[in-house]
C-alpha cells in the first residue's frame, strides 16, 4: 500500500499587513496569504498568459520539493544519512515533465543540506529517478524562459546550469568535436538552449530509465523525438504499454456483463485479467452470445436514459451505438468523425436507395480552457446534432448526441453501452490511448487508425475483429516530408461528397444555432489540413460502411465483440504496473 499525498500551500509566517487592515483595505491586508494559497488552488492553471505560467512554475516546484523532503526525511529515519545508497531503497518516478525539477532539487537538498559531494549527488539522483514520456505533441514538451526560471529559483538554476555544463563537456568527449553532428546533437539534447530551460531534456539527463507508453510511441521516441539521446544511451530506453484498471472499467462500469463473464469462467479474472482468455470457447456458444447481446441492450437503455436527461436527445436503442469519447484535440480528429456523420446525412438526402445501418453517433469530451479550435469542434457537433435530430427525413436512421461533462463516472455509462469504439487519431500522434482499452474490454469493436496502442489491440484480436483504415505513421511522415500534400486537391478531387461537406462549414447549413464555422474551414483549407482529415476521409467512411454492414450478422458481430473482451487481459494496468516494478523500479 502506498500513500497518496495532496499538498496545499499556506504561509509559513503570518505576513499580515496591519496598516492596510486598519485603513480598511482588507484585500491588501490578506494579499500575501491569498497569493500563497493560489499556488495549490487549481491544478494546471491556465498557462496562456505569463501570470498564469509563473503560477504553474511555483506549483511544480512546491509539489516537487514537498515530495522530496518527505521522502528524504523518511529515508533518513530508517537508514540514517547513508545518501550514497538512496537509489537502492527509493524510486522516484517522474510522470511526464511536470515534476522535471526533481533531479536538480534532489541534488540541491543533498549538496546544500546534507553535505553530499556534487558528483555523488548527481550519480545518486540518476540512480533514483526514472521518467515516462506521455506525448509527442511539441506544445507539451515544456520549456521555461531562463530569466523567468532563474529569477524564481536562483539556487536550483545553478545546479541545472552546472549539470548542463558538465553534460556538454561529456558530449565533447563522447563525440569528437570535429564530427559534423556535434552541434546538431547539442542543439537537440542540451538542457539550456535558445534562452530556455527544456524540461524533457532535463528529465532525461537525470533519469536511468526513459519509457514510452505503447510500442509505436516508444519507437517514435527512439527514431525521432529523442533520437540523439537514444543513440548515446540506448540501454536507458524501454517501453511500458499503458493499461487500465479492469476492476473499475469492466467490473464496476458494467455489472451485467461482469456477472455473465463470472458465471461462465468463475471470478478469477478479477484478480488475473489474463483469465478473460477463458471466454474464447464461448464464442461458439449461441446462448452465451444471446445473453451478451441482452446485457449490452440493457446498458444501452441505461445510457439512453442518461443522455435524454442530460442533453434532451432521445436515442433508439436498436441503433448501433457509435462512440468517440476523449479530450478534444485536433490530432484526435473528432472533426473526421463529424465529416463522416455529415456524409451519411448528405447521402441519405441525395440517394433514396442509400440506407445506412441505423446509428447513434455519440460524442463526449472536454477541451482545455484556452483551446479555441477544440471548443469550435464541440460547437460544431452540437450544431450538427441540432440539424440532424430535427430532420424528420433522416432521424429514424441517424441521431447525434453530445454528452456534457465527460468525467469518469459519466464515462462508465458510455463505455459499457458502446458498440463501435472510434480511435481515429492521425497516425503517429496518439501516444497510447486508454479509452480504446476500456471500450475493448466492454466488447466494443474498434474502428481506428494504426496509432498508439491500437496497433497492439489489432495484433491481439486479429484483423477480423477490428476495423483499421487510413495512412500508417510512416506514410504520414513521408507525405508531410514530401511537401506535396494539398488540401485543395482533396477538395477538388471530390467536390460531390468531400467538397460539399467543407462548404457546409460556411454556407449557413449548420449556422442555425450559433453561426458558421469559418475557423474550422481555415484550419482545413488555409492551414492545409495539418491532421490529414481530408486525406483519410474516404478510407474512413468506407471502413465505417463495411463495419456497420457487418453489424447485421448479429451472431458474427457478438462473436467478434466477445473476442475483444477475451483478449483485453493484456491491457489491465495490473500487467503494466508489474512491468514497471520488474524492469524499472526493481521492487
Ligand atoms: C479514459 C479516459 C480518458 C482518456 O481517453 P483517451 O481516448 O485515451 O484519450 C479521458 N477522460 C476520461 C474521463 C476517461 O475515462
Amino acid at each position: 500500500m502506498n500513500k497518496l499525498r495532496l499538498w496545499s500551500a499556506e504561509p509559513y509566517t503570518e505576513d499580515f499587513d496591519l496598516d492596510a487592515f486598519n485603513a480598511g483595505d482588507y484585500a491588501r491586508a490578506n494579499k500575501f496569504r491569498s497569493d500563497v494559497e493560489a499556488i495549490s488552488t487549481i491544478l494546471y492553471p491556465n498557462d496562456a498568459g505569463e501570470h498564469g505560467r509563473m503560477l504553474r512554475l511555483k506549483q511544480e516546484y512546491l509539489f516537487v520539493s514537498a515530495g522530496l523532503q518527505t521522502i528524504l526525511r523518511t529515508y533518513e529515519r530508517e537508514f540514517g544519512p547513508d545518501w550514497e545508497h538512496l537509489g537502492e531503497h527509493v524510486c522516484i518516478h517522474t510522470n511526464d515533465t511536470h515534476p522535471a525539477m526533481c533531479g536538480p532539487e534532489l541534488m540541491r537538498i543533498l549538496v546544500d543540506e546534507k553535505g553530499v559531494d556534487f558528483d555523488l549527488a548527481y550519480k545518486v539522483a540518476k540512480e533514483t529517478i526514472s521518467f515516462t514520456n506521455h506525448t509527442v505533441m511539441p506544445e507539451a514538451l515544456e520549456k521555461w524562459p531562463i530569466n523567468t526560471f532563474r529569477n524564481l529559483l536562483p539556487r536550483l538554476y545553478m545546479f541545472i546550469d552546472e549539470v548542463d555544463r558538465r553534460y556538454r563537456e561529456s558530449l565533447a568527449n563522447h563525440l569528437s568535436p570535429n564530427e559534423g553532428n556535434w552541434t546538431n546533437v547539442l542543439s537537440k539534447t542540451a538542457i539550456l538552449w535558445d534562452g530556455q530551460v527544456r524540461m524533457a531534456n532535463l528529465s532525461i539527463i537525470f533519469s536511468h530509465s526513459i519509457n514510452g507508453v505503447s510500442a509505436l510511441h516508444t519507437q517514435i521516441l527512439k527514431d525521432s523525438v529523442f533520437h540523439e539521446f537514444y543513440e548515446m544511451m540506448p540501454h536507458r530506453f524501454n517501453n511500458k504499454t499503458n493499461g487500465v484498471t479492469h476492476r473499475r472499467f469492466l467490473c464496476e462500469a458494467n455489472p451485467s456483463y461482469a456477472k455473465l463473464i463470472t458465471e461462465a469462467i468463475g471470478d478469477g479474472w478479477m484478480d488475473d485479467a489474463n483469465e478473460l482468455e477463458k471466454l474464447v470457447p464461448f464464442e461458439q456458444d449461441a446462448s452465451f452470445l444471446e445473453g451478451m447481446e441482452a446485457a449490452k441492450k440493457a446498458d444501452k437503455e441505461r445510457l439512453a436514459a442518461f443522455i435524454k436527461e442530460t442533453s434532451g436527445v432521445e436515442l433508439d436503442t436498436n441503433m448501433v451505438f457509435d462512440v468517440q469519447v476523449k479530450r478534444f484535440h485536433a490530432y484526435k480528429r473528432q472533426l473526421l468523425n463529424v465529416f463522416k456523420v455529415l456524409d451519411v446525412y448528405n447521402r441519405m438526402l441525395k440517394d433514396p436507395n442509400y440506407s445506412p445501418r441505423p446509428t447513434a453517433f455519440i460524442f463526449s469530451g472536454k477541451a482545455a480552457q484556452s483551446y479555441t479550435f477544440a471548443k469550435e469542434v464541440i460547437r460544431l457537433i452540437n450544431s450538427v446534432a441540432d440539424v440532424i435530430n430535427n430532420d424528420e427525413r433522416v432521424n429514424d436512421k441517424i441521431k447525434v448526441a453530445f454528452v456534457p461533462n465527460f468525467a469518469v463516472s459519466n464515462a462508465q455509462l458510455i463505455y459499457s453501452a458502446a458498440e463501435i469504439s472510434e480511435q481515429i487519431s492521425v497516425a503517429g500522434a496518439e501516444a497510447s490511448g486508454t479509452s480504446n482499452m476500456k471500450l475493448m474490454m466492454n466488447a466494443a469493436i474498434t474502428l481506428g487508425t494504426l496509432d498508439g496502442a491500437n496497433i497492439e489491440i489489432s495484433e491481439l484480436v486479429g484483423p477480423e475483429n477490428i476495423k483499421i483504415f487510413g495512412l500508417r505513421a510512416d506514410e504520414v511522415e513521408a507525405l508531410r516530408a514530401s511537401g506535396r500534400y494539398y488540401a485543395w486537391d482533396m477538395y477538388n478531387g471530390d467536390r460531390d461528397r468531400l467538397g460539399s461537406i467543407v462548404d457546409m462549414l460556411t454556407d449557413g447549413t449548420l449556422a442555425r444555432l450559433s453561426g458558421n464555422f469559418e475557423s474550422i474551414h481555415d484550419y482545413l483549407m488555409v492551414d492545409n489540413d495539418p491532421d490529414l482529415v481530408l486525406r483519410d476521409f474516404h478510407s474512413y467512411v468506407q471502413a465505417w460502411d463495411e463495419l456497420t454492414g457487418f453489424y447485421g450478422d448479429r451472431a458474427a458481430w457478438n462473436k467478434a465483440a466477445l473476442h475483444n473482451t477475451a483478449k483485453a487481459g493484456y491491457f489491465s494496468s495490473d500487467r503494466t504496473i508489474r512491468e514497471y516494478m520488474n524492469d524499472i523500479w526493481h521492487i
